[in-house]
């Protein structure tokens, strides 16, 4: 017996289907973009370790997201990175149709099968739609994550929502819950309602929804002339009662079919309710999976002093039983592979004994790479006291300008800045370079514009080697937060109210002076101090920022 069989005996012989646009499992499937990815992949992992019985559902997304190359002055080359899923994935012979535009579409499923050490495995189905027996156009359907307009984004949802629903039928899986990550597989609920003959009711009790967007423009929307010539003008009927007057909401949809609805941090509840007056809005904070997300030397660490940590995430709350010196070895060892690797590069001439800062996710707007470079003036008098240097890296979406301007700009700063500071920005981000970045630095900087990180769970995985925090109070980190104890904010407390203008002024203010006044001196003059803080990255917030914490939240409030 272990702690766990009592999953397994409260959901036997069923199935939770766990529904994602993305799944981040690792970086030869490249069917991911981002966060949401990632914690879809670390969802899947975290159930196989602790045998939730777990079905995941996604796309096959055949030519991936794309590989990013930088060219000298930062432009932003997006090569097609493809993958063959028969390489990785087993094609099930099971077919499922649905009809689009009147016209049937097959959807078949490969599955990959994520198996844990403790036994415990979870199946991945990624649906194509590239048959033989589909049409040309219907065949290129599950080929690009995030790609083509409206229209194309709907046949998306249509294959993964509805297709989805039917192969799991068709595979003689026995779902007790549909898990609904992002409200892009919300047509699900459409087909569950057909099948009860159109009781909500009956829907509601067997769906879950995960929102993860805090602004209402980041909801997907179709316009019902869209819908009606896809689907056809009797579903328009039934979804315009669920998902909005105007036009199809994605995220209204799923709120008003689930029973249980999430924001992914406390914070991102409060403004999701706000967004949704009059829905019941629960929280669960994200975690991420900690075994994946720690490098080996900190493995081995805590392998010797705490065993059995990988499945129990918790025991990390000793982490002061490790002597401090194995601590600070640990990181300085994956510290010198990251800045040998940014050297060999980048051509970039980086020092492993300097304070390095590290700031790497997608490159778009809200996150505001360049929010420490707003006074250059300032931030080289900074550098000029006590040597500091940065790692960046993240790819901006092929449609998003603003996302890849943002990165030429950062090219022309680090040109700036050169002699000075060293900055360099790493092409290519993807699981496996965000494994390199986010343990190899002394300080995750994180500075997105409030309140528009959902959670953010990069610094978490910082926090699991022992990396500290320096950001926004924003997403999860209002809740994981003590002011130098387990890192450090940038800006106003969550409760002030402030202008953009106003903000971004405090938030500045803020960056530099901790920047001078308390990181730089802590990490080259009061190192016991700094490694305190290491240590409580590791006990207070790793322990506590899993997605082993999170799964268990997840069956006992939502999947019971
Ligand atoms: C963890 C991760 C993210 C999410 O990062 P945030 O800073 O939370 O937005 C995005 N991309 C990759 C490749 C990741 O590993």
């Amino acid at each position: 017996m272990n702690e766990n069989d009592g999953f397994k005996g409260a959901l036997r012989g069923e199935s939770i289907a766990y529904f994602s646009m993305e799944i981040g499992l690792d970086e030869r499937i490249p069917t991911y973009a981002g966060g949401l990815g990632t914690l879809a992949g670390d969802t899947v992992r975290s159930s196989a370790d602790l045998g939730i019985p777990i079905v995941a559902v996604t796309l096959a997304s055949r030519m991936g997201s794309f590989r990013q190359e930088l060219d000298e002055s930062g432009r932003q080359i997006e090569h097609p990175a493809g993958w063959n899923p028969s390489e990785l994935c087993d094609l099930l012979p099971e077919r499922a149709m649905v009809r689009v535009r009147g016209r049937p579409v097959a959807v078949a499923a490969w599955e990959h099968i994520v198996k844990s050490p403790t036994g415990g495995a979870v199946p991945v189905l990624f649906l194509d739609t590239d048959l033989e027996e589909n049409s040309p156009e219907d065949r290129g359907i599950t080929d690009v994550l995030y790609g083509g307009d409206d229209r194309y984004r709907l046949k998306q949802e249509i294959v993964l929502g509805i297709g989805g629903m039917r192969i799991l039928d068709a595979l003689g899986f026995r779902i007790r819950k549909y898990h609904m990550n992002e409200g892009h597989s919300s047509l699900l609920a459409l087909e569950l309602l057909e099948r009860s003959g159109g009781d909500p009711e009956e829907v509601r009790k067997r769906c879950v929804f995960t929102t993860h967007t805090p602004v209402e423009a980041g909801h997907d929307q179709f316009s019902y002339d869209l819908v009606g010539e896809l689907l056809g003008g009797k579903k328009v009927e039934i979804l315009r009662r669920f998902g909005g007057r105007d036009g199809l909401n994605m995220t209204l949809f799923a709120l008003n079919l689930s029973m249980y609805v999430n924001g992914v941090a406390k914070k991102h509840r409060e403004t999701s309710r706000s967004m949704f007056p009059g829905y019941e809005i629960h929280s669960v904070t994200n975690g991420v999976h900690s075994y994946s997300w720690t490098c080996p030397s900190f493995r081995k660490l805590y392998d010797r002093y705490l065993p059995g940590w990988a499945n129990e995430p918790e025991m990390l709350v000793r982490v002061g039983i490790i002597p401090d010196e194995k601590i600070v070895e640990a990181h300085a060892a994956v510290k010198r592979e990251l800045i040998d690797y940014v050297n060999g590069s980048t051509g970039a001439a980086m020092d492993p004994e300097v304070l390095t800062l590290g700031f790497a996710r997608r490159s778009t707007e809200y996150k505001r790479p360049t929010l420490l470079f707003s006074d250059l003036g300032r931030l080289r008098r900074i550098g000029s006291r006590e040597e500091i240097q940065v790692v960046m890296a993240g790819k901006a979406h092929p449609r998003d300008l603003q996302g890849k301007r943002l990165i030429e700009e950062i090219f022309g700063i680090a040109r700036a800045l050169k002699g000075d500071i060293e900055v360099a920005y790493l092409a290519n981000y993807d699981m496996s370079l965000a494994s390199k970045i986010i343990s190899g630095v002394d300080v995750w900087l994180n500075t997105p514009l409030r309140p528009l990180e959902a959670s953010g769970t990069s610094g978490m995985k910082a926090a699991h080697n022992g990396v500290i925090n320096f950001s926004v109070l924003d997403g999860w980190w209002i809740e994981g937060w003590i002011e130098g104890v387990t890192g450090w904010s940038i800006g106003p407390e969550p409760g002030e109210d402030l202008s953009p203008e106003e903000g971004r002024r405090r938030d500045t203010a803020d960056l530099y002076s901790k920047l001078e006044y308390i990181i730089t001196p802590t990490f080259y003059h009061r190192r016991d101090d700094w490694v305190r803080i290491m240590n409580n990255s590791i006990g207070m917030l790793a322990y506590y920022f899993n997605s082993h914490r999170m799964m268990r939240r997840y069956v006992t409030e939502a999947y019971l």
